[in-house]
């Protein structure tokens, strides 16, 4: 590690250590500039922590778990964070969906594997990812970013056609049987929105994609270890990190060139105050944030008892049955309504990872989305969907930890009413994430950036938007003398 360099004035601050501020701050930092990092909470990382939940030696991803985006990221893939401890580890398959009848449905790297379990509509789902699947890479540089004209114009034009979608409509059209139909909605209701809204198909598709380039993986050691190498690697550029400061105004700044915010647009309009237009803030805090999570993290006596083992070869099972039953549930969260049977995202890290647990032991990960600041208690609810695929499930369980929006709220500020993807990634917000403007990252202050998931591409740990807002700062930063923020 270089010397610290915190003895102001810096070039840039950026105020929040998750992944996409750590990413802001990277690139700040290989471009040469001064860099001071200010996180609110005494530990860093955002949404990317890992901690001991329940019992001692289980230790529980607190926030994101499966890194699909964190993997494939273009900006990740040309960090050297393995130098700096990140490994990943692959799972045999990327997600298992089981299904009431029959065997689970597994998604995994190889398009034929996958096509054979979807039966007669194999043909179909081959027809969608084949041909987005000649330059992967190219084409994920395209849709993890700002709108603009892209590098493959007619991969990316065939990707925006399927996008578009809603996706039971695409589900209902493409596909005959209820396997490929649950697969597809597994896969979109990452999204956070009801399956019938546009566009809903862009990140059923973009996690089909990744599932076929690369099986999702976990970080070894916690999703932290993503956390740990991005600050490891700022701080052998000279970048500084300072915890425990959260930054209320912009009295709570030190002189800089340029601020960046890895904040959401709520907070960024309070701290700006009279630095921002009233009426740029105005239309910051019309931002719409979507449904929270309610999450149970379990210390559990052994794996899952899924009624198909299969699913234990999955980082990630998509629990919610068939595609009806998933956009019910997604439908309900939105509403402000109570799923009885949510769809439940849960991930398998112990399975792939023995430090996450002691010898023989396993963690237990699995949440579902409800309304906006929900103070309902959903443990039975998600167990009950656990048991129904996974019989003998309950009686594994050694302790819990549930956490609903207003915990995930109080753990990182930017989880406004417990939602955890930044915003509401619906069309109206995807591209122009936080306001629409030609650079979403920009505001009308030259000193003043956002590079949080509150800006395109949108929530994951991938740290997209973070570079996006660093290459835009960097490019009007040598303009600009450090002084305090007015
Ligand atoms: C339950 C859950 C599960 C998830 N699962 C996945 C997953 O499996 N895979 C995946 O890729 N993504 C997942 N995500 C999403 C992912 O964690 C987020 O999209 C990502 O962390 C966003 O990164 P960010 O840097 O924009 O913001 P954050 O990670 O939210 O970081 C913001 C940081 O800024 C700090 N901060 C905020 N305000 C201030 C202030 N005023 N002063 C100082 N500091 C401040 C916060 O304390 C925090 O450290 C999940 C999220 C949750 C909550």
């Amino acid at each position: 590690m270089s010397a610290s360099r915190d003895d102001g004035p810096h070039d840039a601050v950026v105020v929040g250590s998750g992944p996409n501020g750590l990413a802001a701050a990277v690139e700040l930092a290989r471009e040469g500039a001064k860099v001071l990092v200010l996180e609110g909470a005494d530990t860093i990382g955002g949404g990317t922590r890992t901690a001991e939940l329940t019992l001692p030696g289980f230790r529980h991803d607190v926030c994101s778990a499966a890194h699909p985006m964190g993997i494939l990221s273009p900006f990740f893939r040309r960090l050297p964070l393995a130098e700096h401890g990140l490994e990943w580890i692959r799972p045999a398959a990327s997600i298992a969906h089981p299904l009431d009848d029959g065997p689970a449905v597994l998604l995994r790297r190889s398009v034929d594997a996958t096509c054979e379990e979807l039966g007669a509509d194999g043909r179909a789902w081959r027809r969608i990812v084949e041909p987005l699947l000649d330059d992967p890479h190219a084409l994920l540089e395209d849709v993890l970013g700002p709108l603009g004209w892209p590098r493959r114009p007619f991969a990316f034009a065939r990707f925006g056609a399927l996008a578009l979608w809603p996706s039971t409509w695409l589900a209902r059209a493409a596909f005959r049987g209820e396997r490929a139909r649950a697969l597809w909605a597994g896969c979109s209701a990452h999204s956070v929105l009801p399956l019938s809204h546009p566009a809903t198909s862009a990140l059923g598709l973009v996690f089909a994609l990744t599932a076929h380039v690369e099986d999702w993986p976990v970080a070894k050691g916690g999703s932290q270890a993503i956390t740990h190498a991005l600050a490891s690697l700022l701080a052998s550029l000279g970048g500084v990190v300072r915890t425990g400061w959260r930054v209320g105004s912009v009295d709570d700044l030190p002189p800089a060139r340029v601020y960046l915010f890895d904040t959401d647009p709520l907070q960024l309009a309070a701290i700006a105050g009279d630095a921002l237009p009233a009426g740029y803030r105005a239309r910051l805090r019309r931002f719409r944030f979507g449904p929270g999570v309610f999450k149970l993290d379990l210390a559990l006596d052994g794996p899952i008892p899924w009624r198909d083992p299969g699913c234990l070869e999955a980082s990630t099972v998509h629990v919610g049955g068939s595609l009806e039953e998933i956009a019910a549930s997604e439908r309900a969260a939105w509403r402000g309504e109570r799923s009885e049977r949510p769809f439940l995202i849960v991930v398998q890290q112990s399975q792939f990872d023995p430090s996450r647990a002691p010898v023989g032991k396993h963690t237990g990960y699995a949440y579902c989305h409800v309304p906006a600041g929900s103070t309902e208690d959903a443990t039975e609810r998600i167990e009950a969907q656990i048991e129904r695929f996974a019989p003998g499930f309950r009686d594994r369980i050694l302790a819990r930890h549930a956490a609903g929006p207003a915990w995930f709220e109080n753990h990182d500020p930017n989880y406004v009413g417990g939602a955890v993807t930044g915003g509401a990634a619906d069309l109206a917000q995807l591209f122009t994430r936080p306001v629409a403007r030609l650079d979403p990252y920009s505001t009308p202050n030259p000193r003043i950036w956002i590079c949080s998931a509150s800006t395109p591409p949108g929530g994951g740990v991938h740290g997209m938007c973070g570079f996006h807002a660093a290459r835009r700062a960097l490019a009007r930063m040598g303009d600009l003398a450090p002084v305090r923020l007015r």
